[in-house]
């Protein structure tokens, strides 16, 4: 497709959203239920773009992906009629005699861009609030898990017309011909390098963005801890996706009394899910490709081998690997490590643990595992996250009604349930005037003390 191919399915959309029938209730719950019969129709077909992507297995597939996808849908399926109503507000003694409403509108068109990792629930699951919400929305899937890539093109082209669900699949020449359009929201899941470009990019047009990042989400494990379980929760956690996941616990800090405790229960539970050799595993996923597999096997030189260490260039695989004595300055510490390699760092007190990730960017999430609550109140008060989960990994954002999102370097803006219609509406503030009375009290001149006067036991 060529530039000027987005410019103009971009001014058919805009035109199709001036008819106002995506506004039309109907119309967008019609759209949600074609949208979830499309993903039961292509369920199959899902799982094997999946699995040539990512070699993902069908329960993770469908766990993180499809089932996600499907509950969101449903989720505003049944709300779509509350959450569109407008709502009456009370007036103030300022506008005595007239009516308030909030309506929700839609934006316009807006533009959604996935990232590889998760390619279906993180095109689908912003897609649904998009089309709740009103809009038309052009789609742009991440170019490193093409076979889900052209899966998304199918089965959506099939259902929806391009002037109101247009799909574009390719590399950065596709998303910046695309960012040079007008947009009246971005949404957008990926690395922070390439959100900014995104929000520069939406700048020029003074669009709003929501950017979904990623980072090191520390996982803080103290004495008090019920060990063993924190580590199949962890383990879980940096397992699904081989680690490939924006909210992975990225490093464990452990209290140095159950370090090896810690290590050697997480050891037994990587075992115990994919056996002592996962490259013969067919439900232990991929490395996307070889660049971030490079990068990979760069990370695993930091600290020393605790257990795993192999990798296959050939399949694109990396044992999941843990490390030991690791430091603060050691390469693995200095970027996102998404991929299935945890290293491990002790700490003493819990006051040095909080000190270090506030001197850090703020991550996507956190995780402390402690049985002592007001200790787990202690780091929820002094840190900042996107999302904190206490003795658990991950399972924070599975609850639609609490927001997903990030906070400073690890993105702005949230979504899932009501929260990603209303990533997706503008909330219009309407005042409907009474022309019985017209205080004057406003109006010039205003000499003399008791217009001021009205007005200061009026606003205080
Ligand atoms: P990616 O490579 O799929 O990129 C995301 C999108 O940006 C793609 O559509 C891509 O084409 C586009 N893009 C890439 N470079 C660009 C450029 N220079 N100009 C314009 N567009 C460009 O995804 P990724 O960044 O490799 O994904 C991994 C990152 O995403 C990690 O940091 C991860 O934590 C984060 N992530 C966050 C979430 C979340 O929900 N917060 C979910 C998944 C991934």
């Amino acid at each position: 497709m060529n530039n000027s191919d987005i410019s103009t399915t971009i001014a058919r959309q805009r035109r199709f959203f001036n008819t106002h029938k995506t506004k039309d209730i109907l119309f967008r719950l019609n759209a949600l239920k074609k949208l979830r019969k499309a993903i039961r129709e292509y369920e199959h077909k899902i799982y094997q773009a999946l699995y040539a992507d990512l070699k993902k297995s069908k329960n993770e597939s469908y766990g993180t992906e499809i089932g996600i996808a499907l509950s969101e849908i449903s989720m505003h399926i049944r709300n779509l009629k509350k959450w569109t109503r407008s709502q009456r507000k009370k007036t103030s003694l300022i506008n005595i005699i007239s009516k308030g409403y909030v309506y929700p509108e839609p934006y316009g068109v807006v533009m959604i861009l996935g990232a590889w990792n998760y390619p279906l629930q993180l095109i689908l699951n912003p897609l649904t609030g998009a089309i709740a919400a009103g809009n038309c929305t052009a789609l742009k899937t991440s170019e490193y898990a093409p076979f889900t890539a052209v899966i998304i093109e199918e089965m959506l082209s099939k259902y929806f017309a391009k002037e109101y669900i247009s799909i574009f699949q390719g590399g950065i020449e596709v998303s910046q011909t695309l960012l040079q359009e007008k947009f009246d929201y971005i949404f957008f899941t990926g690395n922070s390098g390439v959100g900014r470009i995104i929000m520069q990019a939406a700048a020029k047009h003074l669009t709003p963005v929501t950017l979904e990042l990623g980072g090191k989400s520390p996982t803080i494990v103290d004495k008090d801890a019920d060990i063993d379980l924190a580590a199949r929760r962890i383990i879980w956690g940096k397992g699904l996706n081989a680690g490939q996941t924006c909210i992975a616990p990225d490093y464990v800090f452990a209290q140095k009394d159950i370090k090896s405790s810690l290590l050697e229960s997480m050891k037994k539970y990587l075992v115990q899910f994919w056996g002592e050799d996962p490259k013969d595993n067919e439900e232990y996923p991929r490395i996307i490709n070889e660049r971030h597999f490079d990068r990979l096997c760069a990370l695993m030189n930091s600290g020393t081998i605790y257990f795993g260490g192999a990798s296959d260039r050939n399949h694109k695989y990396i044992s999941p690997t843990l490390l030991d004595n690791v430091l603060e300055q050691d390469l693995i510490m200095q970027e996102e490590i998404f991929g299935p390699i945890l290293p491990v760092m002790e700490f003493n007190r819990l006051d040095e643990v909080i000190h270090f990730v506030n001197r850090r960017p703020k991550p996507l999430a956190l995780y402390y595992f402690s049985n002592d609550q007001r200790k787990a109140k202690e780091i929820i008060a002094k840190t900042s996250a996107g999302g904190v989960c206490i003795n658990d990994t991950m399972n924070h954002t599975a609850n639609l009604d609490m927001p997903f999102g990030g906070v400073g370097e690890s993105g702005m803006g949230a979504y899932h349930g009501k929260y990603t219609f209303d990533t997706f509406t503008h909330y219009k503030s309407v005042m409907i005037r009474s022309n019985l009375l017209d205080l004057r009290l406003k109006y010039a001149p205003y000499k003399g003390k008791l217009k001021l006067a009205i007005i200061k036991r009026i606003l205080k």
